[in-house]
């Protein structure tokens, strides 16, 4: 199940760090927020936001989650091929066509319709097995999932589907961290459906809808089994919904400085010659740049972590290079380490941080952070 922590491929100048210790702390702080009855998905899509899915699969695994929920089925694939044997729920859209592929990886499929089931159904039967699902409500979100005033409907249909074993029924919130009064009146809508769907016979062992906000802060909202994943990195859900103290953040992007050089008054740096030494100046090149999704803009407050200092970003940033002005750290050399994201000593650059720049959320920041960096798994299970 664990494995020793990853090491880099030799000649990486920009990596990320995962320190799965705080993942499997944040879980466990997680799981004391809700009743022992209550199970936890662990949601690890987009390679669990960024900090790779199959290290964050079994730290959550082994700190006590029960299940693992992903988007797509090329992400469940990876888990199974990893060895990770725990439920997973594909919440997003699985072509018909990959069903015989889901059922022997015991995979459990999102029904969002019934002509989507119905089609699940004919494909299951044609390989002999039945294919686990969960019905998806829309609830308020708008998004996937039967709208509850056509649960009943969509019920009657499903009670003929005999190769769909149906484990569940979820929705999903789309205000919880900001309007607890509009979610309680989705949860009421969602149990209403499923109470009604139960009359016309359905046999959901477990029901969802909470996500990383209501987890937190709603527990009328646990039901039998709560879906955080922005928690479980040890970043808040938003401004509105600030993680109670002890969660921790899980990721630090690092780079090192690769070039130091002394500039004359009236020298411009980067495209667009944006910025120009006022002064005779001492700056940095990094390796980074937007590949990496280090954006390039808007760029004005840009800075970074260097020798526990806070070295401003100057000129613009290029697809794999950054310039900093290191004037005021006389010290800089080639081959320091660099904090773009993360703390370095006492000084921190957060993904709120760079969310703001980048006129985003952190979840944005840390799953736009691209695939191609290595990530440097720390303290595995
Ligand atoms: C992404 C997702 C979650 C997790 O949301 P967070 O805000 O990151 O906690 C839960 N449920 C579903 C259906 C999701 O798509």
């Amino acid at each position: 199940m664990c494995e020793s922590a990853s090491t880099l491929p030799p000649g990486t100048t920009t990596w990320l760090e995962i320190d799965q210790s705080a993942i499997r702390s944040n879980l466990r702080m997680l799981r004391g927020l809700t009743g022992p009855q209550t199970r936890l998905m662990a949601i690890i899509k987009a390679d669990a936001y960024g900090h790779g899915a199959r290290a964050t699969a079994r730290s959550v695994l082994a700190a006590g989650a029960q299940a693992l929920g992903v988007a797509s089925l090329g992400e469940a694939l990876e888990l199974r091929e990893a060895g990770i044997d725990a439920p997973i729920l594909l919440l997003s859209y699985v072509p018909p066509q990959a069903v015989p592929t889901a059922i022997g990886h015991n995979l459990t499929l999102t029904l969002f319709d019934a002509a989507q089931a119905r089609v699940c159904d004919q494909a299951a039967r044609a390989t002999g097995r039945r294919l686990k699902a969960q019905v998806k409500l829309d609830s308020g979100m708008g998004r996937m999932g039967a709208l509850v005033g056509d649960a009943p409907a969509l019920q009657e249909q499903l009670a003929d589907l005999s190769w769909l074993q149906l484990e569940g029924c979820y929705t999903h919130f789309p205000q919880a961290d900001e309007d607890c009064a509009w979610t309680r009146e989705q949860l009421r809508r969602f149990l209403a459906a499923v109470a009604a769907m139960r009359q016309r016979g359905a046999q959901f062992s477990t029901l969802h809808s909470a996500n990383s906000a209501a987890t937190l802060t709603m527990p009328e909202c646990h039901l039998d089994l709560v879906r955080p994943g922005i928690a479980l990195y040890g970043l808040s859900p938003s401004d509105t919904v600030p993680l109670p103290s002890g969660f921790r953040p899980a990721l630090t992007w690092k780079t090192q400085v690769v070039q130091v050089k002394d500039l004359p008054a009236g020298h411009s740096v980067g495209y667009g010659r944006t910025w120009t030494a006022a002064s005779a100046a001492r700056m940095a090149v990094l390796p980074v740049g937007y590949e990496h999704g280090y954006r390039r803009a808007p760029h004005e407050s840009a800075s970074v972590l260097l020798r526990g200092q806070v070295a401003p970003v100057i000129g613009r940033i290029s697809m794999e290079k950054t310039t900093i002005d290191v004037s005021l750290i006389p010290g800089a050399r080639v081959g320091d380490e660099v904090v773009l994201l993360g703390r370095q000593g006492k000084a921190c650059i957060s993904a709120e941080i760079l969310a703001a720049r980048f006129g985003s959320n952190n979840y944005e920041v840390v799953t736009g952070l691209s695939a191609r960096m290595p990530r440097l798994q720390l303290s595995t299970c």
